[in-house]
């Protein structure tokens, strides 16, 4: 064993033996209300004429390398120019891993906390300096004071706000971003994970800051499954960042798949607004059990703070009764007492908010 942590010590870089796998929690046979996915399956109709699609597929090609007929759908669905510059990814993860891998060694990277976590796993990951500015206590919004004395004194090459911010679930004032836009001597990406619950975006700002950069995914929408995420921004950069992008990181079923889902974007807005009648359903019952605070959300799911001390002990006993959501509590700072749970379906919501209720009396 000695002979193998010598070769490992020997072999691995610094950063990667100090950091810790990415966990996912083992869902089987819980209702799963932990990772902001949709709930919804298609009919079997669409489901039929999908895989209809999928037989053509010819498996022992590469892909298409630059997936456009995919890019133009995107494209399309978003109201872009087809001759906008888009840098498709596999997952929107992979796209902040691209980001991060173009710039120089140790270059700052910033971004305000709590927030996506992947921003600063992949920067350590890659030996750059991650700085996070914490979050106004109170609301979440972003402290600007903070974030641009943070942008004078680290010149950030990258800074990375989700817009809806992730596990917080509001989106941050426009005026703030706006400076920070302004202030920043690098890229600022904009993370619009979230922008199917939103009715708010940066995509259409994309011509005036020629440092913005705008970055979704179908993930959020229904389709994680599938891994793609998309960056828009100016043909330049993405021009810079498509040179270290792997020629076929889009798989030939991806392209198929999405490509056929977004050409049913109708079935994905009936499940959105079904999502997001649930989100203010929940958080009006979950405001109304004493002891509980749910903090107002623009996205897919719900942060809510639970009696002091308490949350790890609330979050195991509604694993206990079949509902995984997320304990956010162990990250510390203003997330301490937090969990979160991603709005599912009206009777897995309904279960959750009952195992709450019961966890609430029953570990007083
Ligand atoms: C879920 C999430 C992502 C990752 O999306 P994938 O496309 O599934 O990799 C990116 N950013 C934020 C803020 C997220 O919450």
């Amino acid at each position: 064993m000695t002979k193998m942590n010598d070769l490992i010590a020997r072999v691995f870089r610094q950063e990667v033996l100090a950091m810790s796998a990415y966990h996912v929690a083992d869902a089987e046979d819980l209702i799963k209300l932990d990772a902001m996915e949709n709930p919804y399956e298609w009919p079997e109709d669409v489901k039929t004429h999908w895989l209809e699609t999928l037989r053509a597929c010819p498996l022992n090609r590469y892909p298409d390398p630059g997936a456009r007929r995919l890019a133009a759908t995107i494209k399309q669905m978003n109201g872009l120019d087809q001759d906008a510059a888009l840098l498709l990814g596999n997952g929107s993860d992979e796209i902040i891993q691209l980001l991060l891998m173009a710039l120089p060694q140790g270059s700052p990277v910033l971004s305000p906390e709590p927030g996506f976590v992947m921003y600063k796993q992949l920067s350590h990951c890659l030996g750059l300096n991650y700085i996070g500015i914490p979050l106004q206590e109170e609301d979440f919004a972003l402290d600007l004071p903070a974030m641009l004395t943070a942008i004078e004194r680290h010149q950030p090459k990258l800074i990375f706000l989700a817009y809806p911010n992730n596990p917080t679930g509001n989106l941050f004032n426009q005026d703030a971003i706006g400076a920070i836009i302004e202030q920043a001597p690098g890229l600022v990406v904009i993370d619009e994970a979230y922008e199917p619950f939103a009715d708010a975006s940066y995509l259409e700002m994309l011509g005036r800051h020629p440092n913005l950069l705008v970055m979704r995914t179908v993930s959020k929408l229904g389709l994680a499954g599938l891994r793609l995420g998309y960056l828009c921004g100016s043909p330049e950069l993405i021009e810079q960042l498509d040179k270290i992008r792997l020629p076929y990181n889009i798989n030939v079923l991806t392209q198929a798949s999405a490509e056929f889902a977004l050409n049913h974007k109708a079935l994905f807005d009936q499940q959105t607004r079904l999502i997001r009648a649930e989100r203010a359903r929940v958080f009006a019952e979950l405001n109304a059990i004493g002891g509980i605070t749910a903090y107002p959300s623009s996205a897919n799911f719900i942060l809510f703070r639970t009696p002091s001390g308490r949350a790890n002990a609330i979050f195991a006993a509604l694993k206990q009764m079949g509902v995984l959501i997320k304990n956010l509590s162990p990250q510390g700072g203003i997330l301490v007492d937090c969990l979160r749970v991603t709005i599912g379906k009206p009777d897995e919501n309904e279960a959750f908010l009952s195992a709450l209720k019961q966890s609430l009396i029953s570990h007083p």
